[in-house]
């Protein structure tokens, strides 16, 4: 027989909510949330569904960050079982979403179900919130969530993201921070014409090449215990009219860094900037800047998570800042302390996403004990 977690696992994968759809899991979480002690509000943006639940008033306030919203299926011919249709096979749950991160939602949620009924007293307040829009755009989501309650003075103390951080077994990795991510567009203006007359024109990847040698060569910084240095790649290069015949009149380049906190986006973009003018290269250059780095270095969070799983997996986590950016970039500037643990992600976003079955009964475990640690008046010693 299913367990609690399990159940609820699946429950929300057979909801197909590609991103921004919720497909209804947040009215299944509302439910559940509400009838365990939470006040539960819908703060839905555009086409975006969120929920915010509560339960308590005090401080410190606990929030299991999640969401609902999964990336799209690609082929179903290619899963070995209909990604929609949760299938327990060799102690595995298939299904898209199961990762990332349906089971770890399931398990956060029936975690603060035991931990209302066995804690009705507990000191400070439980939260969960949940955007059906993590994987798209993030525009209306957790960070219009964010605006709403620093309009209310609501403080998050604690920021639990129940993203897969785990490597190769439950709890070996957990994320305390993550790079800051910027992308630079850049074209470089030449002037087209034949090439057996390249003194009558300008070739703008001649022009670009030395640059972007220098640019590759770049040592940003040292990063620190925490985060690997930075890191820039040339992601994409187009030029040419598609003839052998003709030099083109313009080269785009895009380029993405993933930055520690040992430099500011403003540093590199001068820093690119100066290269750029020292190799007089008429350009124009077009920055996005995606997330600034964040990480949360230590604390209760983090003492309460580490020990939560070393005492159900025998060894503490490793602390990383892998991986790409998460909806825990919106939190983190308010002061929060933010630390993701979540499943095994190694087939996350791909095809037969799998979970293992007894990992989400061990994370809600691990959750639970988590919160005793935080919300249970710690002097009295009582859990
Ligand atoms: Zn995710």
């Amino acid at each position: 027989m299913d367990s609690p977690t399990l159940e609820l696992a699946r429950a929300l994968v057979r909801r197909p909510s590609i991103t921004p759809k919720d497909a209804g899991c947040q009215t299944l979480l509302a439910e559940r949330l509400s009838a365990a002690g939470f006040t539960v509000e819908e703060l839905p943006f555009g086409e975006v569904s969120n929920l915010w639940a509560r339960r308590g008033t005090a401080a410190p306030l606990l929030c299991f960050l999640g969401h609902t919203d999964v990336v799209p299926t690609g082929p179903e011919s290619a899963w070995s079982h209909p990604p929609f249709q949760p299938v327990v096979e060799d102690g595995y749950l298939y299904g898209r979403g199961t990762a990332d991160m349906k089971g770890s939602v399931a398990a956060f949620t029936t975690a603060v179900e035991r931990f209302a009924a066995s804690h009705p007293g507990h000191t400070g307040s439980v939260a969960v919130l949940i955007t059906s829009d993590e994987e798209g755009p993030g525009v209306d989501g957790v960070r219009r969530v964010m605006e709403t309650l620093g309009e209310r003075n609501d403080f998050i103390d604690y920021c639990l993201v129940g993203e897969p951080s785990s490597h190769d077994t439950l709890g070996d990795e957990i994320k305390v921070g993550r790079r800051g991510s910027i992308t630079g567009r850049l074209t470089v203006h030449g002037e087209q014409g034949h090439v057996a007359y390249p003194d009558a024109a300008f070739n703008p990847i001649h022009a670009a090449a030395p640059a972007l040698a220098e640019l590759i060569d770049i040592r940003w910084d040292e990063g620190d215990e925490l985060f690997p240095p930075t890191t820039l790649q040339i992601s994409n290069i187009h030029a040419g009219t598609g003839a052998d015949n003709v030099i083109p009149g313009e080269a785009e380049v895009v380029f993405n860094l993933r930055y520690s906190p040992a430099i500011t986006a403003a540093g590199i973009q001068e820093r690119v900037g100066a290269l750029l003018q020292r190799h007089r290269l008429p350009h124009t250059l077009e920055w996005r800047h995606s997330g600034s780095p964040f990480v949360t270095r230590g604390g209760a969070l983090v003492e309460a998570i580490s020990a939560a799983v070393e005492r159900r997996t025998g060894s503490a986590p490793i602390r990383s800042t892998g991986g790409g950016t998460s909806d825990g970039r919106f939190v983190a500037p308010t002061g929060s302390e933010v630390v993701e643990l979540g499943p095994v992600g190694a087939t996350i976003h791909k095809v037969n996403e799998r979970v293992a079955a007894a990992d989400l009964d061990a994370l809600s475990e691990i959750y639970e004990d988590i919160l005793r640690r935080l919300l249970v008046d710690r002097s009295a010693g009582s859990y």
